[in-house]
């Protein structure tokens, strides 16, 4: 709780990441303690890699040479470049006995398809879903038809991140893959297949794309992780007059409708820059401070509990005391 308020993570990570290293799940809930938050959506991180076995796959980049080795895990068969992932770290959130988690599975763009989303919807029955373009190395093109298929006839929304680049030289690799999974080319898939999603990283700030989530009851913004995003101007799509003028949380209140804004940490991305990993500990006092009660009520939680319908999981909120982890592991208090 902060100040009173029920407080949601809609979008943290945990397990080992293929070039960002790792993210502990019990540090993940010191950190979630500490900062008192409620209730996690929980997700593996962009590039996940298990055993050191290279379970992303990815298509633009020539820098890269990580190219996934799928067909060899098809043979095993695996039906998903995620499911050594997902599985692991789902279990990973059981074991921690908790009602105060969510998982939240990772799927890719081209190589999930209807059949691979049955499998994974009744294994875990999902909340949400995430797709992080960039590690994939696919953008809002390149979703198979299967996909949409399945998140319509389940009503599972997204949680999508977002991306921008400015510096783009020569046809780089990262910059396209990047500027391919643009916020306003993912707002337009989802309004045009008639799907839902949460679009992370505040949109990169595109009042374009704002005013297509404005218009739609099908979208909304999370706005994590806001320091380390302004470290990096050249992936924002504000005009910096604007950016100065307002700052980050103050062009998302004056551009956004109040419920489109939805709280998420970004565990943990959430440092003060990529180099400089140091926590950043004042996301929650930052709201409270630009948005008046009601809207930090609505930032923190309703947004979020109305979009996803969350309604049968709020009973578990007020009671949420808490995980302790000590040196034995983490245990319910
Ligand atoms: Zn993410």
């Amino acid at each position: 709780m902060k100040d009173g308020k029920i407080v949601i993570d809609s979008h943290s990570h945990i397990g080992i990441d293929m070039i960002h290293g790792e993210t502990d799940v019990n540090e993940y809930i010191i950190f979630a303690d500490n900062q008192g938050i409620d209730y996690s959506f929980l997700m593996p991180v962009p590039a996940p890699v298990i055993n050191s076995k290279r379970v992303l796959y990815w298509n633009y980049s020539n820098e890269f040479c990580y190219r996934s080795d799928f067909a060899n895990l098809q043979q095993n068969g695996f039906y998903s470049p995620y499911e050594v992932a997902n599985d692991y770290y789902d279990k990973k959130i059981k074991e921690l006995n908790t009602k105060r988690i969510s998982f939240v599975p990772l799927i890719h763009p081209k190589l999930d398809d209807y059949n691979s989303l049955m499998r994974l919807y009744e294994k875990y029955n999902p909340t949400a879903l995430k797709i992080h373009g960039v590690s994939a190395g696919a953008g809002p093109n390149d979703v198979n038809i299967g996909i949409i298929k399945f998140l319509r006839e389940n009503n599972i929304p997204l949680i999508l991140h977002t991306d921008f680049d400015n510096n783009l030289e020569n046809g780089s690799g990262v910059s396209t893959t990047r500027r391919i999974n643009s916020p306003k080319d993912w707002a337009s898939f989802i309004i045009e297949n008639n799907l839902k999603a949460i679009l992370n990283h505040g949109a990169r700030l595109d009042l374009e794309t704002f005013a297509l989530v404005n218009g739609s009851n099908n979208l909304t913004v999370a706005i994590g992780p806001e320091v380390l995003m302004m470290t990096e101007p050249s992936r924002l799509m504000i005009e910096p007059s604007l950016l100065k003028q307002h700052g980050y949380l103050g062009v998302i209140k004056k551009y956004l409708d109040i419920d489109k804004i939805i709280f998420d940490i970004d565990y943990n991305w959430n440092t003060l820059s990529l180099e400089n990993r140091t926590l950043d500990y004042d996301s929650l006092n930052r709201v409270t401070q630009i948005f008046n009660e009601n809207e930090a009520k609505q930032v923190f939680s309703s947004n979020l509990v109305n979009f996803f319908n969350l309604k049968e999981l709020s009973h578990n909120f007020g009671e949420t005391k808490g995980i302790s982890v000590n040196n034995k592991g983490v245990e319910e208090r």
